[in-house]
């Protein structure tokens, strides 16, 4: 065989479309919660691939399942069904509120079905005045045209005009705005149990049951995204669960998969019926091998060790950055739940989280940002406690070089 083409850092600038800045070095390898570069440096990874690598890298299960499937069979098509996906739909009908679902690519796919089954949902029932979509400031929801419109962050859509029509945002948390913007047109409300990308802010209890009553009373179904928050990643295998807020319809990626692209929109029987044969679909929806990775990431993570592991995690990170914050007076507020913790810059540090991250790879801890004032951690849910405290320690470097 040939030689593997040479690759640097600098190479991404060379020959990659500029939508990303990534770090400026390259990772190669990762084993549980530890990542090395090209250079043999090791980091801790708290960030677990944006949410993802909810098992941490290399899990001999996942990878076994996977090396298992590859020997049997990688691709169908839709014409042909197959085990691995009729298996996992039964694993997460049995776990959740849902009857039915459907399998994607991706977190926005998974919305983007969503969204459409709203809409169409209330067109086969109401009538086509029914169409509008209520969302909410800050959310993330994809990157799609649909997705992204839906986003309420217009820096992500504004310059792909025209967006699609009918979708309106309301204030985050701010129930009395919601009754104003949820009508009788409204057909869908789409909202994170807590807000990821727009800065891990957790929805009080109260705004997510009023949207529960909002919708029931408009007739508009309650879309949970939890692409982010789900898959065990509070604690509790999905957030609403925890709020004890049941949606119409969730949708899982990111952590469903364990680092293999998977998406779900996962629904009721009655609005399932709304998506009938050649409405909606995808190629790689339902793919064996996406299927049986997600299966066996499932029933590790949907178990009372590991969710109860989270919670005790959640206490390790608490504890972790509130001795950081007594010696180093930078962040205002710790935030989130579970493994999906944000550490909000005060106001002498706004601006700063980016930089922040760059001094904490350098000192051997990957971490994410959440906005520019939100330093984001989500790790793996079964990091060791050995990993957690050396991540702090190092990130607690990189605090100290900002402070000084
Ligand atoms: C990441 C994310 C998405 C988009 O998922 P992709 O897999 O990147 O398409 C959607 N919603 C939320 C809440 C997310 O965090």
């Amino acid at each position: 065989m040939e030689q593997p083409i040479a690759v640097t850092r600098q190479s991404f600038d060379e020959w990659m479309i500029p939508v990303y800045a990534p770090a400026d070095f390259v990772l190669v390898r990762g084993e549980g919660s530890q990542v090395w570069d090209q250079q043999g440096k090791s980091y801790i990874d708290f960030a677990g691939g944006i949410a993802v690598n909810a098992l941490g890298h290399g899990h001999p299960q996942v990878k076994a399942a996977l090396i298992e499937q590859a020997g049997k069979l990688w691709h169908l098509g839709n014409g042909y069904t197959n085990e691995p996906v009729l298996r996992l739909a039964k694993q997460l009908i049995d776990a959740t509120f849902a009857d039915k679902a459907f399998f994607c690519n991706s977190g926005a796919e998974a919305n983007e079905a969503a969204l459409k089954l709203a809409r169409k949902y209330a067109l086969d029932t109401h009538g086509s005045e029914k169409n509008q979509i209520v969302a909410f400031n800050n959310s993330f929801h994809g990157r799609t045209l649909f997705t992204v419109t839906a986003g309420g962050q217009p820096k992500y859509s504004q310059d792909f005009a025209p967006l699609p029509a009918g979708i309106f945002h309301s204030p985050f948390n701010d129930l009395a705005a919601a009754a104003e913007a949820i009508t009788d047109r409204t057909c869908a409300v789409i909202v994170e149990p807590i807000q990821g990308e727009g800065g891990v802010l957790p929805a009080d209890p109260h705004f997510l049951q009023g949207l529960r009553e909002l919708c029931d009373r408009h007739g508009a179904l309650l879309i949970f995204d939890e692409v982010q928050t789900g898959m065990g990643r509070t604690g509790y295998l999905y957030a609403y669960m925890k709020y004890g807020v049941v949606p119409d319809v969730l949708t899982t990626a990111k952590a469903l998969g364990g680092g293999f692209p998977i998406g779900a929109m996962i629904t009721t029987d009655k609005l399932a019926k709304t998506l009938g044969i050649g409405t909606h679909g995808t190629t790689y929806g339902g793919n064996p091998l996406a299927t049986a990775v997600a299966g066996t990431v499932l029933s590790l993570i949907n178990t009372p060790q590991v969710l109860e592991g989270v919670k005790q995690r959640h206490q390790w990170f608490i504890d972790g950055l509130n001795s950081i914050r007594l010696e180093y007076p930078i962040f205002n507020e710790i935030r989130g739940g579970g493994l999906l913790i944000g550490c909000v810059l005060n106001k002498e540090y706004a601006g700063k989280a980016k930089q922040i991250i760059q001094l904490a790879n350098d000192e051997g801890v990957i971490a994410l940002i959440a906005g520019p004032d939100v330093v984001r951690f989500t790790p793996s849910l079964i990091i060791p406690e050995q990993d957690v405290k050396e991540g702090l320690a190092r990130f607690a470097r990189a605090v100290a070089r900002i402070c000084h």
